[in-house]
C-alpha cells in the first residue's frame, strides 16, 4: 500500500504525517491537506517546496486541523509545528517517503539562506558557499571511506550459495564438521521486519544461539519502538508489560478502562497507556515516564547484535580483520571490556520502512579513524557504531577526544542535533529501564 506523506522542515521542529492510501476519502483528505501549501490546478499539483508563512496559510491550516483533529489527534502536532514559524519566515515541505542525510543538509541550507537575506543574488552566493562546504563534507568522507548500503527492500543472499561449500562466519565450521545450513538465517533479525536479506554463511547452531541470546536482548530493547511503529515480525505486534503496572500497547481508544490511566500519546490508532511513575512538567507540559522491563537483558548484547548484523553483510574478504570481534560476539560475557560509545538518534525525516544497514569501510591507513563504522536504521531510530577489535585498528576509540575526532569526519551526522551517546559495555544481566519523554507539542522523544 502506498503511503501519502507530508514533511514540514523548518528552523524549528520538523514534522511528518503519514496517511494510508486505502480509500478515496483518505486520498481526498490528503489533497485537502497539501492544498494548504501547494497549488492544485486542473493540470495537477504544483509542488512548491520552499514556502513563506503568511496569514492565509495560517487560516487554512487552523481550519483543517479544527475540522479533523477529533479523528486525527496528531494534527495538533502539525499545528504546533507550524505555529512556531513566524510570518514571512521560510519553511520547506516534501512528500518524499524518506530523505538521505545529503538531502536533509541541502534542505537545511536552503531554509537558512532564504531566512538570512531577501536579495536573490546574495542568496545564490550564500547557497553556493554552503553547497561547497557540504560537498567538502562528503568529499572528505568519501576520500576516506567506501560506503555500502544494504537495504531490505530488495532480496539479497549473502555468501556461498552451495550448502556443501559453506563455512559459517561465526564458528568457522562447515558441513564437513557436522554443521547444518538448513534454516534460513536472516542477516538482521526477522522480527525487525527483515524478510529479504539472508546470510548463507550462518549455520543452524549459530543461528539458534544468537536468536536465543544476543538478538533476543536487542529485540527486547527495541520492543518499545516496535510497538510505536507497528513493526511486524514472525509474531504479531508485541504488547509490553512493565513492572510498574505500565502497559504500552497498540490499542484502540475504546479498549482503555477509565480508572486512573493516563493517555500519553495518541497518534491515529496507537495509544500509550501508563498508570504510574509519571512526572509532569507543568511549565512545558512534557510528561516523563519510567518504564522498567520485567525481563532482564545485558546491554553488551545490544552492541554484539549490531556487530553481528554488520559482519553478516560485510564482504567475506573483510572477515579476516574481525577474528577478535567474532570471538567477542561468541563469548558469554565473562569479563567486561570497555567499548566505544554507540550514537543513536530518533529522526522522523530519515524514517525507513524496513531495516537498513550501511557500512563505512576505511580505504587508507589513517589510524585516527576506525576501520569500519556501521549505521543501522530501524524505523525512525538510527544507531551509529564502530566495529570493535579489528586488526586494522591501532586504538579503541574509547577516550572522548579520540572518539570526537572520528565523529567530526562524519559531518552528515555531526550536523544533526540530538544524538545520544551511550555506553553499552555492561555485561551484567539487569532489568532494563526505559525513560520515555513525551514532549507536549511535537514528536516523541526518548532518552
Ligand atoms: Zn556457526
Amino acid at each position: 500500500m502506498q503511503k501519502l506523506i507530508l514533511y514540514i522542515f523548518s528552523n524549528h521542529k520538523d514534522f511528518a504525517i503519514e496517511i494510508d492510501n486505502n480509500s478515496k476519502e483518505a486520498e481526498l483528505r490528503y489533497i485537502e491537506l497539501i492544498s494548504i501549501f501547494w497549488n492544485i490546478t486542473a493540470k495537477g499539483i504544483e509542488l512548491v517546496p520552499i514556502i513563506q508563512m503568511n496569514d492565509e496559510i495560517r487560516t487554512k491550516y487552523n481550519t483543517f486541523v479544527k475540522k479533523y483533529t477529533k479523528e486525527v489527534p496528531r494534527l495538533n502536532r502539525l499545528k504546533s509545528s507550524l505555529d512556531q514559524i513566524k510570518n514571512d519566515e521560510f519553511f520547506f515541505t516534501s512528500n518524499k517517503s524518506s530523505h538521505t542525510p545529503k538531502e536533509i543538509l541541502f534542505i537545511g541550507n536552503l531554509i537558512d539562506v532564504h531566512n538570512t537575506t531577501n536579495d536573490d543574488k546574495e542568496r545564490a552566493k550564500l547557497f553556493q558557499k554552503k553547497l561547497e562546504t557540504q560537498d567538502d563534507f562528503f568529499d572528505n568522507l568519501l576520500a576516506k571511506y567506501n560506503i555500502k548500503v544494504f537495504d531490505t527492500s530488495s532480496k539479497i543472499s549473502i555468501g556461498e550459495p552451495n550448502r556443501k561449500n559453506r563455512i559459517c562466519r561465526f564458528c568457522k565450521m562447515g558441513e564437513k564438521d557436522g554443521k547444518k545450513f538448513k534454516k534460513k538465517a536472516h542477516a538482521f533479525s526477522e522480527a525487525l521486519g527483515n524478510k529479504t536479506i539472508v546470510l548463507n554463511e550462518e549455520c543452524d547452531d549459530c543461528n539458534e544461539k544468537f536468536g536465543s541470546n544476543i538478538e533476543k536482548d536487542f529485540i527486547q530493547y527495541l520492543d518499545v519502538y516496535r510497538v510505536f511503529f507497528k513493526v511486524k515480525g514472525k509474531n504479531s505486534i508485541p504488547k509490553l508489560k512493565f513492572n510498574n503496572n505500565a502497559v504500552v500497547s497498540n490499542v484502540e481508544k475504546k479498549d482503555i478502562p477509565e480508572n486512573n490511566l493516563e493517555i500519553l500519546d495518541d497518534t491515529e490508532n496507537l495509544m500509550v497507556v501508563v498508570s504510574q511513575n509519571i512526572e509532569h512538567n507543568k511549565e512545558t507540559g512534557d510528561l516523563t515516564v519510567l518504564l522498567e522491563s520485567n525481563n532482564k537483558l545485558k546491554e553488551v548484547n545490544i552492541y554484539k547484535t549490531l556487530c553481528k548484523y554488520a559482519l553478516s553483510v560485510i564482504d567475506s574478504n573483510e572477515l579476516q580483520h574481525f577474528e577478535k570481534t567474532i570471538d567477542w560476539i561468541n563469548t558469554n560475557n565473562e569479563q567486561e571490556i570497555n567499548l566505544p560509545k554507540i550514537a543513536h538518534l530518533i529522526a522522523n525525516h530519515m524514517y525507513v520502512d524496513t531495516p537498513m544497514l550501511s557500512l563505512y569501510i576505511r580505504k587508507d591507513n589513517d589510524y585516527t579513524h576506525p576501520y569500519v563504522v556501521a549505521e543501522f536504521k530501524f524505523k525512525s531510530l538510527i544507531f551509529v557504531y564502530i566495529l570493535p577489535f579489528s586488526s586494522k585498528d591501532m586504538q579503541n576509540f574509547i577516550e572522548n577526544e579520540k572518539y570526537n575526532l572520528f565523529w567530526k569526519t562524519f559531518k552528515h551526522y555531526d550536523s544533526v542535533k540530538d544524538w545520544v551517546f551511550n555506553n553499552f559495555s555492561d555485561t551484567k544481566e539487569k532489568k532494563y529501564q526505559f525513560r520515555m519523554r513525551m514532549v507536549n507539542n511535537n514528536t516523541n522523544k526518548t532518552e
